[in-house]
């Protein structure tokens, strides 16, 4: 089936500037053409969205739709965690999210919920649970409980982190994550802002535990991504040749010119911390979290611009937490802030692509793509703080299909 979409304006994520009235035809799952009012037929059949500003679907590589337990981890029955996960699924999609990359949290099996489509949501791409060395960013237990009372999670719905030390335990952490449906592994090179037993500062894993994920994602033909917060992390992550860096807050100069001749990417995350530092209850952390949180946003601000200078591919994401995970659009409203609109929304869909090696199917609209797009009832380069309000975002089309509609147009 094939049908036209008019918008009042159409950016297409390349970065180019807005098409007026452009017009986006879809057939079946796909993009067949994309043209301006002058070029289509004025057909009868197309679905009228002259009132709204037509992007492509928005992508999230950092989400963790799957941690919905805060500081209780363990503590909730596993159908709650399977309804929180499931409404954060939806309300991924809804705010314009068509999709993620999960980097600790729900594993393959959520995935297979969507593909299914019993649970809507975003297409996922799952790392399973992060590795993490023992006493790491993925340590969620009280440290004075032995090593079987580290927490697992759920496998096949839920599994937040790994503990594994030395080369031959990381690679079998891996190959777990694979069988349990990763699409990339993730790992911590450094202390995070909700670690229990670490500094931000530290450095963790050595060069050949890391060097052991990245041949077992090479052998997969897929990439490893690290939690990384310090340059001490990045540099230890080069040398074994991880593909991607999420959060980048301590950055410098002399780095980002080193990941920009690796080919590393960064993925920043402002909309956690600057949510933690404010609403950190409301996110099931203690108050030990609000000093971690102190400057960090500002440094992750800085390491963005300065990334963006150096020629690093900068990526985009929330790294929300808990459950009713709703102020996915904020990471754009941020962003916008420190470099122009049209910057953040294209680290949010063609740089957000390109980072996860899924550029030939999604993140622009071009013809021969996946039609997954939305359609938002303001000017995204005007008022990009709107994209913080989901019911902004009044249309949602994934793999061709209308999966939010909230004007009744289709
Ligand atoms: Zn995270």
């Amino acid at each position: 089936m094939a049908y036209r979409v008019h918008s009042r304006a159409l950016i297409d994520g390349t970065g180019r500037d807005p098409v007026d009235h452009g017009v986006l035809t879809i057939t079946d799952e796909r993009i067949t053409d994309v043209g301006s009012a002058s070029t289509g037929d004025g057909d009868a059949g197309g679905l009228d969205c002259s009132d709204l500003v037509v992007l492509p679907g928005l992508i999230d590589a950092h989400t963790h739709m799957g941690l919905v337990e805060g500081d209780t981890l363990g503590g909730m029955p596993a159908a709650m965690v399977a309804a929180h996960l499931f409404r954060n699924a939806e309300l991924c999609l809804a705010s314009g999210h068509t999709t993620a990359r999960e980097v600790a949290g729900a594993d393959g099996g959520l995935a297979q919920a969507i593909d299914a489509g019993l649970v809507p949501g975003p297409r996922l791409f799952p790392s399973g649970p992060m590795l993490s060395q023992t006493g790491g960013h993925g340590e969620f237990g009280p440290p004075f409980l032995d090593h079987h009372h580290h927490y697992t999670g759920l496998p096949g719905l839920s599994e937040p982190s790994v503990r594994c030390d030395g080369p031959d335990q990381v690679r079998v952490a891996a190959r777990n994550a694979f069988r349990h449906g990763a699409t990339q592994i993730k790992v911590c090179v450094s202390g995070g802002v909700v670690s229990l037993t670490d500094r931000l500062e530290d450095v963790q894993f050595t060069v050949p535990e890391l060097r052991a994920a990245v041949e077992e994602a090479e052998a997969r033909d897929t990439y490893v991504t690290a939690h990384a917060h310090n340059i001490d992390g990045i540099l230890r992550g080069l040398e074994a040749g991880l593909a991607c860096f999420e959060h980048g807050t301590f950055l410098t100069e002399e780095v980002a010119a080193k990941m920009a001749a690796a080919g590393a990417a960064l993925v920043p995350t402002l909309a956690v911390i600057h949510l933690l530092a404010t609403e950190h209850e409301r996110y099931g952390l203690g108050e030990y979290v609000v000093p971690r949180v102190a400057g960090v946003e500002d440094a992750m601000s800085a390491a963005v611009v300065i990334a963006m200078e150096a020629g690093v591919r900068v990526g985009s994401g929330t790294d929300l937490l808990g459950p009713e995970q709703n102020r996915r659009g904020l990471e754009l409203a941020l962003r916008s802030r420190l470099h122009s609109p049209m910057d953040a929304i294209v680290s949010a869909t063609r740089a957000n692509a390109e980072v996860m090696r899924i550029a030939d199917r999604v993140g622009t609209l071009e013809t021969g793509k996946l039609a997954d797009c939305i359609g938002v009832d303001f000017d995204p380069l005007a008022e990009p703080e709107l994209f913080d309000d989901p019911d902004r975002v009044r249309l949602v089309i994934k793999d061709g299909e209308v999966v939010k509609d909230l004007d009744g147009r289709s």
